[in-house]
């Protein structure tokens, strides 16, 4: 059972004025929900899809899930559950596509609301000086890029895995190699349209009930149901110059990623990440990238050691070619890799984009996507980047990593501190992402316990050295440990809790309130 504590005892969470109705029992509760006219459907039953998620190792239960098919769906459904107040325990999980790792998007015996089934509401893109495009929080981020892309535009924000919903990843940050230049995707977001914990609809933007807008964005589904948001565009490329070049050092390969996310004209995408041990690794590149010496990547060996990958990428259209490979040149000169790993590709703006998708199809084809995954992820700040690196990569994970682990800072100005995300305050940070697979059965050392104790390691070496880290996608059980996680900003996040959804109907499975009852 999630064990969420009210963490706000002198709040209204517990205060709110509602005269204690007689307890309801399930099976009163369920009848309720059935009485709701609506234009989509309740299903009791069969519902173990939603007790699930990528992350596969919480289960919990629905007593419903509604499977939305207009906007009032969702309104009535959670006015009905306010209505009912203490009476009554049900709470609400939005579910975008599940991919949450912790049971974020869970509700024990509670209700779930499917919101791709919102997904058949149109997508409207607006053209013109400041084009953006109008989509349902239910809506699939691939799904977006294709139809923009009809208009030439695109999202100027992506994540790394484009199946996921808008509603999902405005609940978190949305973060990839854009995320230096353009932000996260919340920093592009004009406006949205919620449904609160008291059921009400409200259109929010910049301008107009600021502080729900600011709230909702990275409030981790807490405030309010994100039934529609307008999503910034630019115009996209039609093609991408892919490139992979290695370091053996962590600090020259930081700071050239550091150099490139502060330069004018830099390239359209800038990530990283570490390689710890691995066999043929050149060789395994060359299936999609060629080398630009293949004499000298014939020589290099990656065996038993730990190498830094810096990704980067460089938009461009047919005609500007020669453009394009000047300024690559240019800015591959100033980096200090090591000149035989430089690996190149070309791929439309579509592929690139779209790429993890790639791999979970072969994944799946082997039945190794639908197996735990213990993540793990961070900000961390540019200062102590060197002292984290130092214990985790020298001295907690040096044989071997179970799955990528992603490493690149993003500039702190990029990002609104308004929204309810938390970051260090520095002007740059780095995202550390141990994207971690474990095998079902093992007890060796990609089993899910060997996994899970590098992880406690991995933790409390960031809590004993008071590297001022942030997780993100943050997970935690007690009222301490999220106090701390919002440190200064916990006070607008309760003040946020009490004005939008004053019974914690919402998102439960995030472990941050229990329903007052
Ligand atoms: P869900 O897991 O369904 O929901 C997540 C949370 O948001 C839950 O608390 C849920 O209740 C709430 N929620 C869902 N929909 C709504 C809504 N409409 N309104 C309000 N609350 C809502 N993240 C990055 O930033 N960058 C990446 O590159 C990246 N890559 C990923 C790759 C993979 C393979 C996976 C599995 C995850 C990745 N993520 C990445 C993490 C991802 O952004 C989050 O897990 C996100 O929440 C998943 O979206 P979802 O639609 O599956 O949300």
């Amino acid at each position: 059972v999630p064990n969420g504590t009210n963490l706000c005892p002198n709040h209204s969470l517990a205060t709110l004025k509602v005269q204690r109705p007689p307890r309801l029992n399930s099976t009163n509760i369920v009848s309720s929900l059935e009485t709701l006219g609506l234009d989509g459907y309740f299903s009791f039953e069969n519902n173990h899809h939603a007790a699930k998620d990528f992350g596969n190792m919480y289960h919990f239960l629905p007593s419903a899930v509604l499977h939305p098919k207009s906007v009032p769906d969702i309104s009535n459904t959670i006015r009905h559950i306010y209505e009912m107040g203490s009476a009554s325990e049900l709470t609400v999980a939005a579910r975008g596509h599940g991919h949450s790792t912790q049971g974020q998007a869970q509700a024990h015996q509670g209700v779930v609301i499917n919101m791709e089934s919102l997904q058949r509401l149109e997508m409207q893109v607006h053209i013109g000086k400041t084009p953006y495009v109008d989509v349902s929080g239910g809506e699939l981020w691939i799904n977006i890029l294709h139809e923009t892309l009809k208009h030439g535009l695109a999202p100027k924000s992506w994540t790394d895995y484009l199946h996921l919903t808008v509603g999902g990843t405005l609940s978190n940050a949305g973060i990839s190699g854009q995320a230096f230049q353009h932000g996260p995707q919340i920093s592009n977001v004009y406006q949205l349209e919620v449904v609160t914990g008291k059921g009400e609809v409200v259109t929010c933007s910049e301008k107009k009930n600021t502080d729900l807008f600011y709230g909702v964005l990275g409030g981790l589904g807490q405030f309010g149901i994100i039934t529609r948001a307008r999503i910034s565009l630019g115009p996209a490329p039609k093609m991408v110059k892919w490139i992979r070049v290695l370091y053996s050092d962590f600090s020259t390969f930081t700071k050239d990623q550091e150099q490139l996310i502060s330069s004018e004209n830099s390239f359209d995408y800038i990530e990283g990440f570490i390689i710890i041990n691995r066999t043929g690794l050149l060789n395994n590149w060359r299936s999609s990238f060629r080398p630009k010496d293949p004499a000298q990547a014939n020589q290099f060996s990656s065996d038993g050691r730990t190498l830094y990958c810096l990704e980067v990428v460089k938009h461009f259209n047919p005609d500007d070619t020669k453009t394009v490979n000047q300024s690559i040149e240019n800015l591959l000169s100033k980096l200090s890799y090591i000149p035989s790993t430089l690996f190149l590709s070309e791929v439309s703006y579509v592929e690139f984009l779209d790429r993890v998708h790639v791999s979970e199809k072969k994944l799946q084809a082997k039945g190794l996507w639908e197996i735990p995954h213990p993540w793990l992820n961070f900000f961390v700040p540019k200062s102590r980047i060197s002292d984290f690196a130092e214990e985790i990569f020298g001295n907690i994970l040096t044989d071997t990593s179970n799955g990528p682990i992603l490493i690149y800072p993003v500039n702190q100005s990029k990002w609104n501190n308004k929204t309810s995300l938390v970051t260090p305050d520095e002007d740059v940070f780095y995202l550390v992402a141990f994207l971690t697979s474990a095998m079902p059965s093992s007890t060796g050392t990609d089993g899910l316990a060997h996994i899970l104790n590098q992880n406690k390691r991995i933790l409390d070496f960031c809590a004993t050295a008071e590297l001022g880290i942030k997780q993100y996608l943050p997970h935690y059980n007690t009222q301490e440990e999220w106090q701390a996680h919002f440190g200064p900003h916990w006070k607008v996040f309760v003040q946020r809790k009490s004005a939008y959804d004053p019974l914690a109907i919402l998102a439960p499975g995030q472990r941050i309130y229990r329903k007052a009852t």
